[in-house]
């Protein structure tokens, strides 16, 4: 039932996933019986507050905050804090409940949550993000723990972020303790959590194409975004052989025949924090299209050919258009890196092409993923090399994909990890919601 128009995307991202249970639920009446598709909608808790700060004019600033703690079924609440000006209930809740699902898939025992902000970082001083991110944990700190709750990065949420809030976190609790993950390898990170995402859902596309008899070795490939996700994909892409020529941001793309310079990429984002129309400064050869210029309805980044495709900004940045530019010009692959980037048209369109689609729910696990790995160090007090974390993550990846294609194989559609994703997901929460009663 559609109560509050408000929630455009959590409706697309629950009917997604209700769509593909239909089999399930018909052949198993235990999850008729005990209502679990009425209970697994509604959020256990969700906490709306207000933050307040103070800008570097002195001015007082007031945004909203969020956290929606969806699901415990399988462990304490976990899930990333956006800041974006684009952030709102229906947002978070639509990332909060493919969290549900995605966490499940990892085989770890993590529920689902998410949280954020309508607050823009860009342009912001360093000093007006650790007030704000000091200002939103005053209220957020009472809600999470190490075993409750535990918050990690997303969109506009990096190991700067994470760090002032962990602070505060520690002031207001007296505790320091796993809280918070993405946090920086000084005091309690992870090897490998920073690239984690982006390596996942390279590997989960290696394992798809590897059941093809395919590989990326060689292969051209567009990756959509220039934060985390993007850079960490496209340096996994490197590393196994294959050619990544784009990257974007919301203001424009940039085309480098030649393949992506990463290492300048970095640069501008992780250090310079500056425009990718700085990038082809650097790189004369290289094309910068403006958003103005894509062709009307169109993402730039999906009209360059290519073997393989990473969408790695945003939800809905991949509509049915881009999808048959990309089908038109060869494309056999695509891996989402971000949560929802594909619009339901254009993912019924990859599942009837049969081509080898990785929804974001399985192919971007790797980073929550290894969140807990993060969090399993903190609670043991050790520490993991970058190896191990890395050998982990690709198992995990590669259990995901066993996972998700035999399920969708036992339910008749063998190359859908749509149906293969949400009813794996689904049917572990579901099923230990069953075994830990009506609560
Ligand atoms: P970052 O903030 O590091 O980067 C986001 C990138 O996407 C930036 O290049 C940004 O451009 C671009 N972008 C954001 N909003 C829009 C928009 N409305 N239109 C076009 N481009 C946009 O975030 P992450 O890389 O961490 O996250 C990217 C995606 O991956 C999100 O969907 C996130 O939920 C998902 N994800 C992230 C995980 C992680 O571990 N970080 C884990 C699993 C999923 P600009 O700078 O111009 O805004």
């Amino acid at each position: 039932k559609r109560s509050s128009p408000s929630q455009t995307e959590f409706y697309q991202a629950a009917e997604e996933v209700l769509e593909s249970l239909r089999p399930l639920i018909e052949k198993y009446p235990k999850y008729a019986k005990h209502k679990i598709i009425e209970r697994i909608v509604e959020p256990e808790r969700q906490i709306f507050f207000r933050v307040n700060w103070v800008d570097d004019n002195g001015e007082i600033q007031v945004n909203k905050g969020f956290r929606v703690e969806f699901n415990s079924a399988l462990g304490p609440y976990k899930g990333g804090l956006r800041f974006h000006p684009s952030v709102n209930a229906g947002v978070i809740k639509f990332l909060g409940f493919e969290q549900i699902f995605k966490n499940a898939l990892t085989g770890l025992q993590i529920g689902g949550g998410k949280g954020g902000s309508d607050f823009d970082p860009k342009g912001k001083s360093d000093n007006e993000i650790m007030r704000f991110c000091q200002a939103f944990m005053t209220e957020l700190f009472r809600h999470i723990g190490a075993n409750t709750d535990v918050p990690a990065g997303d969109i506009g949420v990096g190991a700067r972020e994470i760090g002032y809030m962990f602070g505060m976190y520690k002031k207001l609790a007296n505790r320091y303790e796993g809280v918070l993950t993405g946090k920086s390898l000084l005091w309690g990170g992870s090897l490998g959590r920073t690239q984690a995402t982006g390596y996942g859902a390279v590997y989960f596309a290696k394992y798809m194409l590897e059941a093809r008899n395919e590989t990326l070795e060689n292969k051209i490939c567009v990756v959509s975004g220039s934060g985390n996700v993007a850079i960490y994909t496209i340096e996994k892409l490197y590393q196994i052989g294959a050619i990544p020529v784009t990257c974007s941001d919301s203001r424009g793309m940039i085309y480098d025949k030649e393949g992506i310079d990463l290492e300048l990429l970095k640069e501008l984002k992780e250090v310079k924090r500056q425009r990718l129309t700085e990038y082809v400064k650097h790189r004369p050869n290289a094309i910068y299209t403006p958003v103005e210029e894509y062709k009307e309805g169109t993402n730039a980044v999906y009209s360059i050919p290519c073997f393989a495709a990473f969408p790695s900004a945003t939800q809905n940045e991949l509509n049915l258009k881009d999808a048959k530019n990309l089908l038109a010009n060869g494309c056999i692959c695509v891996s989402e890196g971000a949560n929802m980037p594909s619009t339901p048209d254009a993912v019924n369109l990859f599942i009837k092409e049969k081509i080898a689609y990785g929804p974001g729910k399985a192919a971007n696990a790797g980073g929550v993923a290894t969140s807990q790995l993060e969090m399993a160090q903190n609670a043991s007090m050790v520490n993991w090399t970058f190896e191990e974390v890395e050998a982990k993550l690709e198992q995990i990846m590669k259990n995901i994909f066993e996972t998700t294609s035999k399920t969708a194989a036992e339910f008749g559609e063998p190359t859908n990890l749509v149906l293969g994703a949400n009813i794996a997901g689904f049917r572990k929460v579901a099923d230990a919601m069953i075994e830990q009663g009506l609560v």
